[in-house]
């Protein structure tokens, strides 16, 4: 507590000497490292700060590659509770996305239905009492439109103004996935979802709340009756805490049942901005996404740099890139939209890195978008 009062008198302090107008250039570098030592002793506004002020090359890193330093640095200030450093970030890895995707399609006119990576016509139409997510595209008035549908079934165990607010953040973490993008060589597609919440048997997307009491319980019955792959892995997902998708591990297609777990303490649980984001990643699994995060024990090697061209404009570090399916606070892409398409076109998971005994990779990795 206290490290953190002399941090925010050092951030605030050096704010008011560095961006104060009519301050004298030493006084500005006096604010500077100020700041700086606000940054190390932890401030997340004065870790920010630097990030943004070596992303704008008034300051430089002796050790380490500028850009990948402040990269960092942002994310860690999103991390220490700085919310608008998230949002910078979105904002700085979707414009270094464009500035490499945009002149390559400007310049053409993409009109028409939409046409996939093989020359022909994109068709989907997925619906039906065993389809929990329906998805129809369509061409209409001059524009390709994905229509989703999902019917929820929201469990709970909480009071009814708790379930209102997580049900509320559910459907909002779902609605994420709704834009405008562009897909095979910038095409646009629109992406439209629509929710309803009626008692069907089939038709649903469970969604459900586990509490730490619940998730307790869930393990214990694995314990007694699981396999010992499925011990393992539910050690790995319980005793972290971590939310999850039950699509049948590696067994999607569009029939599949698809259960969503939001697990966490009771904290993270009514924190509606984490719920939405959480719901946005595990949808994305409903949708027949992988996993883009490295994840030893799971089995998952994570993606290298430098790997797909398309996603390399998110990355963070290495094998971290800020995107939907590696961070759920992260980018719902072009990328992630081609994926959808050609998991409900060829009712077939779209993977980033070889998982288990499925090794096959999405082909919209690698091809641009
Ligand atoms: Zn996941």
């Amino acid at each position: 507590m206290e490290n953190f009062s002399v941090a925010e008198y050092y951030r605030e302090k050096g704010k008011t000497l560095y961006f104060g107008k009519d301050n004298t250039e030493p006084m500005r570098l006096e604010g500077l490292s100020h700041i700086i030592r606000a940054q190390m002793l932890g401030d997340a506004e004065a870790t920010y700060l630097v990030a943004k002020l070596l992303l704008d090359g008034v300051i430089r890193s002796l050790k380490y590659d500028n850009e990948k330093y402040a990269l960092r640095l942002m994310y860690t200030a999103h991390h220490r509770g700085y919310v608008q450093a998230r949002a910078f970030l979105n904002y700085y890895c979707e414009k270094l996305y464009y500035e490499k995707f945009r002149n390559r399609y400007s310049e053409k006119d993409i009109t028409g239905p939409l046409i996939g990576f093989d020359g022909k016509s994109v068709k989907i139409d997925r619906k039906g009492v065993l389809t929990p997510v329906d998805a129809v595209l369509k061409y209409e008035n001059g524009r390709n439109i994905l229509y989703l549908s999902v019917n929820l079934s929201i469990i709970a165990a909480c009071e009814d103004e708790e379930y209102e607010c997580f049900c509320s953040a559910v459907r909002r973490g779902i609605r994420m996935w709704e834009g405008e993008y562009e897909v095979f060589g910038g095409q646009k597609v629109t992406v439209t979802i629509n929710i309803t919440e009626d008692k069907r048997l089939y038709d649903s997307i469970y969604i459900c709340r586990l509490d730490g009491e619940m998730a307790d319980g869930v393990q214990k019955m694995i314990d007694r009756i699981g396999t010992d792959e499925a011990k393992k892995h539910a050690g790995n997902i319980f005793k972290a805490r971590r939310s999850f998708a039950n699509i049948g591990i590696g067994k999607w297609s569009v029939h599949s049942r698809k259960i969503i777990y939001i697990q966490g303490d009771d904290e993270r649980l009514n924190d509606e901005y984490t719920v939405s984001h959480v719901v946005k990643h595990e949808f994305g699994h409903a949708l027949g996404l992988g996993d883009l995060y490295e994840d030893k024990a799971d089995g998952l090697t994570g993606v290298d740099s430098e790997a797909y061209e398309e996603i390399n404009a998110y990355k963070i570090t290495d094998k971290f890139y800020n995107l939907v399916m590696c961070d759920s606070m992260g980018v719902v892409s072009n990328n992630d939209i081609e994926m959808v398409l050609l998991a409900f076109r060829d009712n077939r998971m779209q993977l980033f890195q070889p998982f288990r005994r499925l090794k096959d990779i999405s082909e919209a990795l690698g091809k641009g978008n």
